[in-house]
């Protein structure tokens, strides 16, 4: 086995690491951990340490590590059939059983699945549906796409521009020209204190409804957003805020994307987030929590009323020019059969939704009277602290403060417990396996107050 420091020369010579600071990590002065293995809600890296992972990866282990279901299911689809490709109508078991059990658990609306390997990819794929299908229906201009401040959609050309994150587009010069913001549905950061939560929601739908006014509908094709924001901070819509915002869409004929790459399969105690808040989308995308990331895959879940247009216009121009070589993966589509089948004969989308409110009470009980903490708030396996300089004034930390990265570093270091600081750099985020029991849960939230009351 290798040394620990020749690995770490090697990666730091070698290895060009996503969402790093690469010249700190250069210098080495950014930790450079090497995880080993990992099993349950446990990861261990090379040194020994063994870290509560309470937030599943990325938000993505969702059944926890280890599932000798999953990796036998990966053994043997790699033996009998590594590869095949999916273009010209060709399929595998695995790619047509999955995009079955997919659409079982969908929305009724939903139709068809197109298979790709990550979340920024399904979300360019949904874009080029959607342009295409208004190119087939005859209105070319209609293709400026809405999404919101703080939405996070990838980080790709098209992608990196939906997302609402500043840091996602400086200097790359994004955001593209046919990609327009609207509000953040972000109650906490409102101006009007005194405004309830359904006034808020009807100020974002008529913000939303002047900005499609001041451009014209008739050049906006769609609206994506993920039900609850994810790297945006997690953060749950206020009361009332989806059915504003579809009354908004339909009015104008604008379809709607539901980015569930973080709630799909689970995550909020529903299969899906549109269940949970009744969204009714013409596109679903999928990733994360399809594979429980045992592999890359994602998808993109089309309504009947997209896949009736997208046959039309094959029928019109031939073919539709749109594939990736490994879109429907046959090693990614049997850790995707697995997955769901894990999912449903541990009842893990019930512990997703008993324990997330468990961890969410807890959390609030611990935490919502520190002074520095402005809000505790979550919904199903996903909660977030955001910490305030001053919560009667609202004066806010700024990024630069460090104050989440600090907390995070504290839980690292006295519990081993890793919770996400999430890039506002005031808001530490949570998002554990749905396999995390009620024990563990409890281990986190006093971890997190220890570490809270450390920093500040
Ligand atoms: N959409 C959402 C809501 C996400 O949270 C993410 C990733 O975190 C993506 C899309 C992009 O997925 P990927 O990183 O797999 O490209």
């Amino acid at each position: 086995m290798l040394k620990n420091d020749q690995l770490d020369a090697w990666d730091r010579e070698n290895f060009f690491h996503p969402s790093t600071h690469l010249a700190q990590h250069a210098r080495g002065e950014s930790p450079n951990r090497i995880i080993k293995t990992a099993s349950g809600c446990h990861i261990e890296d090379r040194d020994g340490n063994r870290l509560l992972d309470a937030f599943a990866g990325l938000y993505c282990v969702n059944v926890g590590y280890g599932r000798a279901e999953i990796a036998d299911a990966i053994a043997e689809q790699a033996r009998e059939l590594a590869y095949y490709h999916s273009y010209v109508g060709h399929g595998t078991e695995a790619s047509i059983t999955l995009a079955k059990m997919i659409l079982d658990r969908a929305p009724a609306n939903m139709s068809k699945v197109y298979f790709g390997l990550g979340g920024s990819d399904a979300n360019e794929t949904n874009i080029k549906l959607v342009w295409y299908m208004n190119n087939i229906l005859g209105r070319p201009e209609k293709k400026k796409i809405i999404s919101r401040w703080r939405g996070y959609h990838g980080s790709g050309l098209m992608t990196g521009s939906l997302t609402g994150l500043e840091l996602f587009h400086k200097k790359f010069d994004l955001p593209l020209a046919q990609v327009i913001h609207t509000d953040a549905p972000y109650y906490f950061r409102r101006d009007d204190l005194s405004q309830t939560e359904e006034q808020f929601t009807a100020q974002c739908a008529a913000s939303l409804e002047a900005l499609i006014e001041r451009e014209g509908a008739d050049t906006i094709a769609a609206f994506i957003g993920e039900p609850v924001l994810g790297t945006g901070g997690i953060v749950p819509p206020p009361a009332g805020y989806w059915a504003a915002i579809q009354a908004v869409l339909k009015k104008h004929d604008i379809l709607l994307i539901a980015d569930e790459v973080v709630t799909g399969f689970g995550r909020l105690g529903t299969m899906f987030g549109s269940d949970h808040y009744g969204i009714e989308a013409d596109i679903i995308t999928i990733a994360k929590g399809l594979t429980s990331a045992y592999a890359p895959l994602s998808g993109s879940i089309v309504s009947d009323k997209v896949w009736n247009v997208l046959e039309q216009g094959t029928d019109e121009n031939g073919p539709i020019g749109h594939g990736w070589t490994y879109s429907a993966h046959p090693i990614g589509a049997a850790a995707g059969v697995a997955n769901l089948r894990l999912i449903d004969d541990l009842n893990l989308v019930d512990n997703a939704r008993d324990t997330g409110a468990y961890l969410n009470a807890a959390m609030r009980d611990a935490l919502s009277d520190h002074p520095h903490v402005g809000e505790v708030r979550g919904e199903g396996l996903l909660c977030a602290v955001e910490f305030v300089k001053d919560r009667d004034t609202r004066a806010f930390f700024d990024a630069a403060d460090k104050i989440g990265p600090q907390i995070a570093a504290a839980l690292l270091d006295r519990d081993k417990v890793i919770a996400r600081a999430m890039p506002q750099g005031n808001i530490l985020g949570f998002a554990p396996p749905f396999c995390l029991t009620r024990d563990e849960a409890d281990s986190v939230v006093a971890a997190t107050a220890r570490a809270v009351n450390t920093v500040l």
